[in-house]
């Protein structure tokens, strides 16, 4: 199965793709992730992704949609794919599904996950995660249980991503009302698209998202 959350920025894509991985066996093929990836190893594509990342604007399709194409490649056919922060323009798109054809998939069907904006930039503001494990915390809503130690894997170290700031995040939600919004009306014409309330709970999100996958 080939999914797509769909959703701005903090309204719990990566957190749910992580229990799709861990539950279903799926992958998460988040762009965000690889293109800080990218930005980490000073790759050709990092060097120029850094200053639009840090702007909250959007990298360009081209980029995204070949480190996706890419990831597919190197995952063979068995493996359900969860895309996670793409695509997020219509020609990111469109794209996408010249890739999923290429490679003999389709996409299945298409989550948006539905938040309240003011309320999604405090949970951006305060998140951070494990600078070993990649383990997500929050200062409001998920500390550690023992302060400063990680509940996964004990590290003591922390990180924060440079672009979850108010401004930036306040750019990454206009790109998305502009640019990626309009992409739902493409897929509700298929008949695809599910929405699931993304302001509740983290477990009752995760049983939404598995009822919808359920039936699809
Ligand atoms: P994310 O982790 O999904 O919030 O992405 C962080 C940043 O990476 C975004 O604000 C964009 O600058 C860039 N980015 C990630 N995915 C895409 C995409 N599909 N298209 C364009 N830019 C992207």
């Amino acid at each position: 199965m080939n999914i797509i959350l769909l959703g701005p920025p903090g309204a719990g894509k990566g957190t749910q793709a992580a229990r799709l991985v861990e539950g279903r066996g799926m992958r998460q093929l988040s762009t965000g992730d690889m293109l800080r990836a990218a930005v980490a190893a000073q790759t050709p594509i990092g060097l120029e992704a850094k200053a639009i990342m840090d702007r909250g604007e959007l990298v360009s399709d081209a980029i995204v949609s070949a480190l996706i194409d890419a990831e597919l490649t190197a995952m063979g056919p068995g493996t359900g794919a969860i895309f996670d922060g793409y695509p997020r323009t219509a020609e990111q798109a469109a794209q996408l599904d010249a890739i999923l054809a290429g490679h003999g998939r389709r996409l299945d069907r298409v989550i948006e996950l539905e938040v309240d904006e003011d309320e999604l930039v405090r949970r951006i503001v305060g998140r951070y995660s494990c600078a070993k494990c990649g383990a997500g915390y929050h200062d409001e809503f998920q500390q550690p249980a023992i302060p400063g130690v990680c509940d996964r894997c004990g590290a003591t170290e922390f990180k924060r991503r440079k672009d979850d700031n108010e401004e930036t995040v306040r750019t990454r939600m206009q790109e998305y009302r502009a640019k990626t919004a309009p992409i739902l009306p493409l897929y509700e014409a298929r008949g695809i698209v599910s929405r699931v309330d993304g302001m509740a709970p983290i477990d009752a999100v995760t049983a939404a998202i598995e009822d919808v996958l359920a039936k699809s």
